[in-house]
């Protein structure tokens, strides 16, 4: 619990326009997307390195939970401060620092938008590829903190594959700098990658250097629709077989398109379309050309019932409609679904897709999916409806016994989102005993005394 005399020391090191204890505040940054929110005891708004380092300091000195904001869009409670405690929201850190198109790289302040980025980057033809769906609201920092993905990590890789260097803050105030502005450094432990995906439990990233590469000239969107989800994942593999790599490689099912037709009044996809996919090819203009052949090819092999290619930014815009319409179509027709980033070997989603639906149909649920075929990693929402009888435990049931499915199948229980507190209590499913024990020991070397978003990743005793 923080001591008396905690919110002057704070005023004393941001300032009293940057401290923030109003009940609105609190409750406003006590939540994520997980719609699963805590407030914390006080909300400080940093601007320097130096601040976020003094906030650590007086954290560690009084053992008071520190927890860091980027944009709040998580999907596992990353960011919400279930010990109360100090929130630190790095909005004030939101500065692209340099654009250095000689050396194809960008340093930037953690709270920089991801998609400003990406703009930014392709005015001077450059690409920053990593395309989280939230990227006009969450933030490098946070992007970072959960190794984020997206559409395009089927060709160009997560966010990991772009940090090179990173400035961090130790919970006990320390700054620290790992990697470097150069594209390879193999000098002691990789502690760059190690922050990667640490969903900022072991320390506060204020400073990144992340690769960029040439923009793509000319890009192809393609949608095929088919009869059967299972059609659409042999058009997958049939496109690997043929060995294109489509930039984009995007799946929608039935349930998802009938909760876009009910949320839009008017279906997306012609008649008995069971599965949709979303393809972008992209590259030099020839072998944009000869691949999106290839894509039509292996489509209709598998039996795709229509093939549409945009023939303009708008057509684009019209073919992704569908896609972009999930989210808000889902979070309507069922505000409490439990929503999961599930993944498996690519070669194993159709054995995913049987377990999904053995758990349809064992525990009477409807279980809309979508999400990255080509990564093998399936957005797989379970719709529960909170006023029939024991659905909501029937959905848990039913969660358990995918997570364990995609472990039996080699995959992972998530392949973006992250554990946060959500999928804490899961955690030994995946992870030994040892590898748990190991891990710990990792989060205590660098935060001691346990102070930095306490009551993540690992399930509480
Ligand atoms: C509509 C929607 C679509 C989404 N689509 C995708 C998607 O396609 N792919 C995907 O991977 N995710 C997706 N997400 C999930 C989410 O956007 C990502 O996890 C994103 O990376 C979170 O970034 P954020 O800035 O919002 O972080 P926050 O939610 O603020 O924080 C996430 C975690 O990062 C930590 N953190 C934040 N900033 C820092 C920092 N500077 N230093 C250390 N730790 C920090 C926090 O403590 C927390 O643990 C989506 C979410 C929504 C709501």
């Amino acid at each position: 619990m923080i001591p008396p005399d905690f919110r002057q020391s704070v005023v004393d090191i941001v300032g009293a326009a940057f401290v923030r204890d109003d009940a609105g505040a609190l409750e406003l940054y006590g939540a994520d997307a997980l719609k699963r929110g805590h407030p914390p005891d006080l909300v400080a708004l940093p601007a320097t390195t130096a601040h976020v380092s003094a906030l650590a300091r007086l954290c560690d000195y009084h053992r008071a939970p520190l927890v860091v904001r980027g944009g709040g869009t998580g999907y596992t409670g990353g960011s919400v401060p279930v010990h109360r405690g100090l929130l630190v929201s790095m909005e004030r850190m939101n500065r692209i620092v340099e654009i250095d198109t000689h050396n194809l790289l960008a340093v930037v302040e953690p709270n920089v938008i991801t998609g400003d980025l990406q703009d930014a980057v392709e005015r001077v033809g450059l690409f920053y590829p990593p395309d989280p769906a939230s990227l006009r609201e969450s933030v490098i920092g946070g992007n970072v903190a959960e190794c984020a993905g997206g559409p395009r990590a089927f060709k160009y890789g997560t966010t990991r594959r772009y940090v090179l260097a990173l400035e961090a803050v130790l919970p006990t105030g320390e700054v620290v700098r790992t990697g470097s502005k150069a594209v390879k450094n193999v000098v002691g432990y990789d502690l760059t990658q190690l922050l990667v995906g640490s969903e900022g439990t072991l320390a506060i990233i204020t400073q990144i250097v992340l690769r960029l590469v040439p923009l793509p000239p000319v890009q192809s969107t393609l949608r095929a629709t088919f009869c059967d989800v299972r059609d659409a994942v042999a058009a997958v593999d049939g496109l690997l077989r043929a060995r294109v790599v489509p930039a984009t490689l995007e799946l929608v099912d039935r349930d998802c398109l009938e909760a876009v037709a009910r949320y839009l009044g008017a279906s997306l996809a012609p008649e008995g379309t069971g599965a949709v996919l979303l393809l972008e090819v992209d590259g030099l203009r020839e072998a944009v050309v000869e691949e999106s052949r290839r894509v039509e090819e292996a489509c209709r092999a598998a039996g795709a019932t229509e093939i549409l290619r945009a023939a303009s930014a708008g057509e684009r815009e019209a073919l992704w409609r569908v896609r972009r319409e999930i989210s808000p179509s889902l979070k309507v027709i069922s505000p409490a679904r439990l929503n999961h980033d599930l993944v498996v070997p690519r070669g194993r989603v159709p054995e995913l897709f049987d377990l999904i639906e053995r758990a349809r149909r064992e525990f009477r649920l409807r279980i809309a999916c979508f999400g990255h075929a080509g990564d093998g990693n399936i957005h797989v929402n379970i719709m529960v409806r909170a006023e029939e009888p024991g659905e909501i435990e029937r959905a848990h049931e039913a969660e358990r016994r995918l997570f364990e499915g995609v472990v039996a199948l080699e995959g992972s229980i998530s392949g973006e989102h992250g554990i946060g507190f959500a999928k804490a209590k899961y955690l030994s499913i995946e992870l030994s005993p040892a590898t748990i024990a190991l891990m710990k020991r990792v989060k205590q070397a660098f935060d001691p005394h346990g102070i930095l978003n306490p009551g993540k990743i690992f399930p509480e005793d």
